[in-house]
């Protein structure tokens, strides 16, 4: 059997558990299963051959000729750099920026990319737009891939902000410890919050400015909600600080939080740019992808 021809060359802009699962299932061949979350959250609806969803009739592109065009993908995950010691995704990577949306757009055409994924992670605000901007600039079809947001339930105590520099103003107010789960990106805005102690959770060391009292736990996620009900405990924390990263309908922080009473602090998501068509679902890309 000879092998199918290259058609073409997906560029998922990763950094993120989704950018890794769809690398993964188009690793696989575009295989579905198991890739996501498998709820579609924008304007592209999961109505392909999703997982488990028993629904015979389908648009046939989930096992039939858009699954032998996926085989024949090249795909390409490009990271920022920023994590030392990245989780790399199946197929081929590269590291570091490409120079906005021009340099973006300039890569895209050199190595013939004819679709590109934006999965970054939804507070990667600039990458996004810089993936708009090369789109449009090339001339590629754009999708983002993004989780959905968390929304509070009943029990939960949340509070708002819409930047890391409102919530460094607003958190001595919900509390005095401070679990701090938004990575060591922008710990500099706490860096004059004196008389709050702070958890900081993240993959790669803090670097100053930072705040004063403060301590480290180097870790990655995943967490299981035993583990984080633990670290509240033993740390005493009285306040969570989280982004609205979302993912899974929520996440064992949040848990933990609610059932010990903690107030949490969250950051609003930042804009997204107009006009993208949007899913949070791996399999809903696929199908996009065997359809573009
Ligand atoms: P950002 O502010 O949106 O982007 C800043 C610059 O970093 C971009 O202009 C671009 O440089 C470069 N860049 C970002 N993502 C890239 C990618 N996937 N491949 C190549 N270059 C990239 O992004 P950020 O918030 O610093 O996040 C950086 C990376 O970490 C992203 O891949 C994101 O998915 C991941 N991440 C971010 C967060 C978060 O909370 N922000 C959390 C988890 C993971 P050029 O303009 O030179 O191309």
């Amino acid at each position: 059997m000879s092998a199918e021809p290259v058609r073409g060359h997906v560029l998922i802009l990763g950094g993120t558990t989704e950018a890794r699962q769809l690398a993964a299932a188009l690793a696989a061949g575009g295989t579905e299963d198991g890739a996501g979350p498998g709820t579609a959250a924008g304007s592209v609806p999961d109505t392909g051959s999703g997982s488990g969803s028993g629904s015979g009739s389908g648009s046939g592109s989930g096992s039939g000729s858009g699954t032998a065009a996926r085989a024949a993908l090249r795909v390409t995950t490009s990271l920022a750099g920023r994590v030392a010691a990245p989780v790399l995704p199946p197929g081929e990577v590269r590291i570091g920026g490409f120079g906005g949306p021009e340099g973006l757009a300039a890569w895209i055409t050199a190595h013939r990319v004819s679709h590109l994924v934006d999965a970054t992670h939804p507070f990667a605000e600039r990458m996004s737009f810089n993936a708009a901007g090369a789109a449009a600039l090339s001339g590629v079809p754009l999708i983002a891939l993004r989780r959905p947001g968390w929304s509070p339930g009943p029990g939960d105590d949340w509070h708002f902000a819409d930047s890391l520099a409102e919530a460094a103003l607003r958190l001595p107010e919900l509390g005095g410890r401070a679990f701090l789960t938004t990575g060591r990106m922008g710990l500099h805005t706490f860096a004059q919050l004196a008389d709050t102690w702070f958890l900081v959770r993240s993959v790669d060391p803090p670097e100053a400015p930072v705040p004063p009292r403060l301590e480290v736990l180097l870790a990655r996620g995943p967490f299981s909600l035993e583990g984080e009900r633990e670290l509240l405990a033993r740390h005493r924390i009285d306040v969570l600080f989280t982004k609205d990263s979302g993912g899974s309908a929520t996440a064992p922080k949040l848990t933990a939080a609610r059932e010990a009473g903690i107030p949490v602090l969250v950051v609003r998501r930042p804009p997204v740019p107009e006009g993208v068509p949007e899913t949070g679902s791996v399999p809903a890309v696929l199908r996009w992808l065997s359809e573009a």
